[in-house]
């Protein structure tokens, strides 16, 4: 795959601790709501084996927007300091787009999209990209935070919800004891019966799962156990967050 050159546009907090990165789109690059691409910095980060100059990121933008945007938990790693401290029109590269998690073509069946924290970013271009193109395809979305504040792109997730009919948010916050905010909605953790109640009445769903390993590996054995075909659960291993 060959890389193509971009800048950085701007940075925003989208929840505590965690970046939205503007880029600029490059002419031509196309992409399906849902994929993935890599993001090579200008120089191996200072302190690293060299081999961490590159990192994949869900693309959060949909396709009709300006912008290229992908956003992460600015954890304590070599990449993320370098990511971080990037100046505004810093040069980077992009290496893709990649990856199938993308949302099946028959809108006649449901689709269910799991995610835990930061994994909602491909679900955002999804849900944009839904809105935008008036998308009569029935959208659940279950979204697992420990706090709102940890909760990247609620306030949209929550107007998109008041706005289309077709569309759902079940999101719960597994760790209000820790939070400052207050939150009247749900506060289970994501289980059989969570989802169950999330997903009723909805037709012949598929599901998408993105979020920490754990939670993926979770709701694979659920559904597994719901009876519900392989086939019809649809993640993507990423690691190294
Ligand atoms: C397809 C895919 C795309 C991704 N894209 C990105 C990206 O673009 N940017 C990025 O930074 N990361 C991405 N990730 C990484 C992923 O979301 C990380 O693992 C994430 O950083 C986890 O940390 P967190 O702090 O967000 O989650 P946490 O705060 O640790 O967890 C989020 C929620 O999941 C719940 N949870 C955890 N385990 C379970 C369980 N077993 N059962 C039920 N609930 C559980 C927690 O209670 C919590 O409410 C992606 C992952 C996948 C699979």
């Amino acid at each position: 795959m060959a890389s193509v050159s971009t800048r950085l546009l701007a940075r925003q907090e989208v929840a505590q601790g965690t970046l939205a990165f503007h880029l600029a789109k490059p002419a031509g690059f196309d992409f399906k709501p849902g994929q993935a691409f890599e993001i090579l910095l200008p120089a191996a980060p200072a302190g690293s084996s060299g081999q961490d100059a590159g990192h994949a990121f869900s693309i959060v933008s949909a396709p009709h927007e300006h912008d290229l945007v992908f956003a992460t938990r600015m954890r304590d790693s070599a990449y993320k300091r370098a990511l971080g401290a990037l100046e505004i029109g810093a040069p980077l590269e992009i290496d893709g787009p990649f990856g199938s998690l993308t949302l099946h073509r028959k809108a006649e069946r449901a689709g269910v999209l799991i995610a835990g924290g930061i994994g909602i970013t491909p679900f955002i271009s999804m849900i944009r990209h839904a809105v935008h193109s008036r998308s009569p395809q029935a959208l659940a979305l279950v979204y697992s935070n420990r706090r709102p504040e940890d909760t990247a792109f609620l306030a949209e997730l929550q107007a998109h919800a008041r706005a289309l009919p077709h569309f759902t948010l079940h999101a719960t916050m597994t760790d209000m004891a820790h939070s400052s905010h207050t939150w009247d909605g749900a506060t289970d953790m994501v289980d059989a019966a969570f989802v169950q109640r999330a997903t009723q009445g909805l037709p012949a769903p598929i599901y998408y799962v993105s979020g920490p390993p754990e939670l993926v590996q979770a709701m694979r054995q659920t559904l597994a156990q719901a009876g519900v075909d392989e086939d019809d659960v649809r993640s993507e291993e990423f690691f190294g967050y």
